[in-house]
This record gives structure tokens, C-alpha cells and sequence, in this order.
């Protein structure tokens, strides 16, 4: 029950970030994003623990009526908490920080040849190192089908904690048969499917694991990189790791279809060939780990945007070659009008930025804003 003698006090497990043009909210219990008003997000901030009638009296008595419907919202919604002074204390901050028990967390595998290169030696590599999670991607015309479940088999068998798997449908050449697989190996937890002869998603109800049957030919180039709402994740992880770090290549490692070690396989820059360099080397060769530490909140266009961090950050598609800090190039989103491409009303970064001359100034008060914010919630 709200009353002016009642405290704010915001429910730590959700967390906003604003953008040039309003907040994100996410609620991390229920998986849930939502957005409200940049000025909302900052009565939050500033004012947490404060009482609602020193609220008012700080804001004055002519923005009552808004600030009381702000803090309807908040009830409703779960956002926060009016209680008893005591009880501010009672309702424990959330912490920003994040950190990984292995060196590495992700790999990506190209398998081009399987005559060529040793597979299962780069997945004991792997598991010497505790990676976590295994893509392994078969390339069109690999299409031994005995060969790449002994592949799947092995990785199973190792410390890695999920699989995902890239294929073409000539491997199996039928729906149930890669359903099957998944069944027998459950650490797989996702597998895409690609030159099917139809689209379709499976969802394996008995474990947490789907399916994704695509008409579209394999091109890992075509496929990598996208930015699109669907895959944001709304996992503390996720939003933690992304203050400090990038989303996608931190603590990852690749060997792509040639067998270069590198950050990602669309990447050009390489750091030595698994013929004759571990992968332990490579991670601590100059240069390896300095794609970890590009944050969104280094990236143009996005240290503006509300969902730089549950969005994934992608570092070889880039708008301007030139520019490593440069916006995702298969980014579709105006963060300064707060509309994707496929909107009414969209008009392009460039174009936005060239009819908005003062842009900036605003853009760096909310940036601060943001760095207050993240201080607040240590
Ligand atoms: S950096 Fe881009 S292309 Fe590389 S793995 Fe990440 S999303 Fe894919
Ligand atoms: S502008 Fe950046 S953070 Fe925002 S949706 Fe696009 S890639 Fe993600």
C-alpha cells in the first residue's frame, strides 16, 4: 500500500538501462522486458530508499500527480516495493559483477575434412581447457553421417556442459533421424538444420532442446551476426558479462574450416594453425583477448541504444570496416527514434544524425546517467 510515509524501494532483479529515447526494464525473474521513461528509470535510481512525500517535496507539488501514477506503475508491475523503513534494508542490492570459472566458455569448430584434421584431439584440447559450450558446424559435404555421430558421441562423453550443431539435411536426409540424435546425446541443446526441404522448429518436450529445419543453404557468413529482438537474452549472465565485455567473443575460441585458431571464424586475423599451435597458445598470443574487453558501452551507436545489454555484439560484421567500435552491420535498429528498419517512420543512423546537429550533448548526459546507475546497483 502506497502512502507518502511508505518508502521506494525498487525490486533489484530488475534492472533498466537507459537509451537516447527511453529505458529498458527487465524483469530477470520473469524473463521479461518492458520499457518506461528514461525520467521513471532516474526517480529509481535517485530515489531509492527516499520516502515518498520527500519524493514529492523534491520534485515539487506540480509533478505530484505524475509521480504518484509512477508509482502505481511500479506496484503494479512488480517493479518495486513500498514498505517500512526497516524493510529498505532487508531487500539486498543486486551485483553487477561477473566472472567464469575457465579461460574459455564458448568454441566454434568448423569441420571441413575430417581426413585432414584431427577432430577428437581439438576436443580433448577443448576439454583440457574446461570450455563450456561446444558448437560444432559440418560444412556442406560432409555428409558421413557414422563419422559426424562419432564426432557428436565423443563431445558428449567430455566435460563440455551443451552442444550445439550446425548440419546439412542430406546428413540424416529425414526429420526423426536428427531428433534421434539430439534424444541419444541430450547435451545438444540446439541443432540447425539447414537445405530442408521444408521450415520447421522442433521442440523436444521430454528435454530442453529444439530443432530448427531451414530451407536456407548452409553460409555461416549469411547466418552469423544478425541482431533481431529474438535473440536477445534476458539472463543476468548475459546482462553482467555485457557491462565489461563483449557478448559475443569474450572468452570464446574458434578453428575455423582450415584449421586457423581465431575469435571468430568470419574473423580474418588468425593466431596460428592447429598443426602447430595449442590452443592455450593462442589464447595467449598478443591481441587474442583484446576482442574480450569491447563492451557495448564502447560501440557507437549502441552505448545510446536501451538493449545493449541483453543484445549480442557482434565484431566481424561491422558497419565501418575502419572502425572496430563501429555499429553491428547487421543492426536494423535507430536507437534515436527508437525503431527497427521495418517500421513506419525509420529513417537510418546517418540520416538521423545529420538532421539532429546537437545529438550528442543529450546523448552524453544519458551515458552518464548510465555509469551512475551501474555504480548505484554495486
Ligand atoms: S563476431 Fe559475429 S560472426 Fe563472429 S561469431 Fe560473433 S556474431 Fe558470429
Ligand atoms: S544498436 Fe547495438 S545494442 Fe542496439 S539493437 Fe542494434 S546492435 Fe543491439
Amino acid at each position: 500500500m502506497i502512502n507518502g510515509e511508505t518508502y521506494l524501494i525498487p525490486i533489484s532483479s530488475c534492472l533498466k538501462t537507459f537509451g537516447y529515447c527511453r529505458s529498458t526494464i527487465i524483469d530477470f525473474q520473469l524473463s521479461e522486458v518492458d520499457f518506461i521513461p528514461n525520467s521513471l528509470s532516474e526517480i529509481m535510481l535517485k530515489h531509492k530508499y527516499w520516502k515518498i512525500n520527500d519524493i514529492i517535496d523534491f520534485y515539487g507539488k506540480e509533478h505530484e500527480k505524475i509521480l504518484i501514477d509512477y508509482f502505481d506503475f511500479m506496484q503494479i508491475n512488480r517493479y518495486a516495493y513500498f514498505g517500512e523503513k526497516y524493510e529498505t534494508k532487508l531487500f539486498p542490492d543486486f551485483s553487477p559483477e561477473w566472472d567464469f570459472p575457465s579461460v574459455i566458455s564458448n568454441a566454434i569448430i568448423d569441420i571441413s575434412d575430417f581426413n585432414t584434421t584431427d577432430y577428437p584431439k581439438l576436443l580433448e584440447s577443448l576439454d583440457n581447457i574446461y570450455c563450456f559450450h561446444l558448437q560444432l558446424r559440418f560444412f556442406k559435404g560432409i555428409c558421413d553421417r557414422d563419422k559426424i555421430t562419432e564426432l557428436v558421441k565423443l563431445a558428449y562423453s567430455k566435460s563440455f556442459h551443451t552442444l550445439s550443431i550446425f548440419l546439412a539435411f542430406d546428413v540424416f536426409g529425414d526429420f526423426e533421424s536428427v531428433s534421434n540424435l539430439v534424444r541419444t546425446y541430450p547435451k545438444t541443446d540446439n541443432v540447425t538444420v539447414f537445405s530442408s526441404p521444408e521450415n520447421r522448429k522442433v521442440d523436444l518436450d521430454d528435454q530442453v532442446a529444439f530443432i530448427n529445419f531451414t530451407t536456407n543453404a548452409f553460409n555461416p557468413e549469411s547466418t552469423c551476426g544478425y541482431v533481431d529482438t529474438k535473440f536477445f537474452s534476458m539472463s543476468v549472465d548475459h546482462f553482467t558479462e555485457s557491462q565489461l565485455h563483449n557478448t559475443c567473443l569474450n572468452r570464446k575460441i574458434c578453428i575455423d574450416s582450415d584449421g586457423f585458431i581465431k575469435n571468430c571464424p568470419s574473423m580474418k586475423h588468425n593466431y596460428g594453425h592447429i598443426s602447430d599451435t595449442t590452443l592455450a597458445e593462442a589464447i595467449e598470443k598478443p591481441g587474442f583477448k583484446d576482442w574480450w574487453f569491447i563492451k557495448k558501452d564502447d560501440i557507437d551507436v549502441c552505448q545510446d541504444c536501451e538493449f545493449r545489454h541483453i543484445c549480442t555484439d557482434c565484431r566481424a560484421f561491422i558497419k565501418d570496416t575502419e572502425n572496430i567500435y563501429s555499429q553491428p552491420a547487421k543492426c536494423g535498429y535507430n536507437p534515436y527514434i527508437a525503431k527497427w528498419q521495418n517500421q513506419t517512420g525509420w529513417i537510418s543512423v546517418e540520416q538521423w544524425r545529420v538532421e539532429n546537429p546537437g545529438w550528442e550533448e543529450q546523448a552524453i548526459e544519458i551515458r552518464d546517467m548510465n555509469k551512475k546507475f551501474l555504480v548505484n546497483n554495486e
